[in-house]
């Protein structure tokens, strides 16, 4: 098969939240890897913790398909919901206005950040025919029943299996925490609503169960169900999505169509945090991802984020944005520096660099559990080791070892452009490099002050000088 050969063999095996361990990644004959990620409730714009776990999918997906496999990447979108129907009221907006507007503002924020892996991105009122028939199945199962004047629930306990992935029962959704909707009339307190009848002034759907709207967590098994079956592949979302949203897909699907398991594995992002509080809507502790771009580059946050291992949490602090900014200019210096000694083709660069043991270092980085961070110390070790041989790299050596580290950064997403020095630095350093050979110390001094007077530094190496911008320009 095509992939094998493309990840050297090397078994991917990613960690299932659902069987607590390392599991060679579920892939099909033949056939596409399904993976459905929890896409955002759009009553509030983008920030940059949504942002850490949707990087990650986008790179997750990216890397799959560089192996070779073939990935259909699905997303839903919850563009209606109470936070929705409460956000557009206290903004005198139609709830369908305002998810519809702040949809079309997160793709674009998706978009600029690079994420760009999604196939089909899925909103829920365009689903609603099938949301309902899920839930008449359910009924009609009896793991569904009706409250008058209210609308569907879940009866957790006509499922046993309820609490597999979240490791906890029944009796234990019944805390005070969870995010469990509320009514009196519920037979247990952890069941959950899958269909509301409308109140005056709410968007409305007609349905043979009656007019109202989906309840959370229905629409992602009756979007995913419609696109992929009632059993799948991979499902993603962050950490705090286990309990109740995921424990309920599951309890969903599982009663609906009585096959086991609905999801072969499950993926979970660690939360980007601030002072070790989950970043969120809801505690207003968030930087937009509009926000972050004011001051920052794309670059420089897929890099923060995949620095870090996708299931720990990753406490956000702008001196952290910045290191990863400085890290980016380091290597784009070296991608300078590999460029300029390419062009240098004297006898003296012999040294010849060996890339297969770094490129098996990097790919079994990335098959144990997608550990980005131990990639990427690869490739900084590789950096390190060219670092000492630089100005002895043969051409050869260059050139491979460039497209080695372009190819692998361009995979997270993280592009260079190298900076064109203009004619006349280039000149100065020339006329520079004369007096220095003469030993006309104060002549070539004061060509280099000239030269940093116009935004330049001159560092003179074996391979001749070499000039860079003094101020970093990543962004
Ligand atoms: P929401 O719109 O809150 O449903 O979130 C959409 C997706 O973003 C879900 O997969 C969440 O788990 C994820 N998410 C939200 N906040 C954070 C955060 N602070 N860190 C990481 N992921 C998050």
């Amino acid at each position: 098969m095509r992939q094998e050969t493309r990840n050297k063999g090397q078994t991917i095996r990613i960690w299932n939240t659902l069987t607590g361990k390392k599991e060679p990644l579920p892939v099909r004959k033949g056939k596409p890897l399904r993976l459905f990620v929890c896409g955002p409730t759009v009553y509030d714009r983008t920030h940059i913790g949504h942002l850490r776990t949707y990087i990650f999918f986008d790179f997750f997906a990216k890397y799959l398909r560089s192996c070779g496999y073939a990935v259909t990447y699905l997303q839903n979108i919850t563009d209606i919901d109470d936070k929705i129907i409460r956000r557009a009221k206290e903004r005198g907006e139609k709830p369908l206005a305002l998810s519809a507007r702040l949809t079309k503002e997160y793709l674009r924020d998706m978009s600029a950040f690079g994420a760009d892996a999604v196939d089909t991105y899925a909103a829920a009122t365009k689903f609603i025919p099938e949301i309902a028939g899920q839930v008449e199945r359910l009924a009609a199962k009896g793991a569904a029943y009706k409250i008058e004047s209210d609308g569907y629930y879940f009866d957790v306990a006509q499922f046993p299996g309820y609490g597999k992935l979240s490791r906890r029962t029944a009796a234990q959704a019944e805390d005070a925490v969870s995010r469990i909707d509320d009514s009196l009339g519920k037979r247990n307190k952890g069941d959950f609503c899958l269909w509301k009848f409308s109140k005056p002034g709410e968007p409305v759907w007609n349905s043979p169960l009656g007019a109202g709207r989906p309840g959370w967590h229905i629409e992602d098994t009756a979007i995913s169900e419609h696109f992929f079956g009632p059993q799948y592949d991979v499902h993603g979302g962050g950490l705090d999505l286990k309990f109740p949203h995921h424990e309920a897909e599951i309890a969903q699907q599982e009663a609906a169509s009585g096959k086991v398991p609905f999801v072969k594995l499950w993926m979970h992002t660690g939360m980007l945090t601030v002072r070790g509080e989950k970043m969120s809507k809801s505690l207003g502790n968030f930087i937009t991802a509009r926000d972050f771009l004011s001051n920052h580059s794309p670059a420089a946050f897929r890099f923060l984020s995949l620095s870090h291992h996708y299931r720990t949490p990753l406490d956000y602090e702008e001196k952290l944005v910045r290191a990863a900014e400085e890290t980016l200019e380091g290597i784009r210096q070296f991608l300078g520096k590999l460029s300029f000694v390419e062009t240098r083709t004297l006898k003296k660069f012999s040294k010849r660099l060996s890339l297969p043991a770094h490129a098996r270092a990097w790919e079994a980085a990335l098959a144990d559990d997608v550990n980005t961070p131990k990639a990427l110390a690869s490739l900084f070790e590789l950096i390190r080791t060219a670092y000492s041989v630089i100005w002895k790299l043969d051409p050869r050596s260059t050139r491979a070892l460039r497209d080695f580290l372009i190819s692998r950064l361009a995979l997270l997403g993280i592009a260079f452009s190298l900076p064109k020095v203009p004619a006349n630095i280039k000149e100065y350093a020339g006329e520079r490099e004369v007096f220095r050979k003469r030993q006309q110390f104060v002549q070539s001094d004061a060509l280099r002050k000239k030269i940093e007077a116009l935004g330049y530094m001159v560092e003179d190496t074996p391979a001749g000088p070499f000039l860079w911008p003094k101020k970093r320009s990543t962004k």
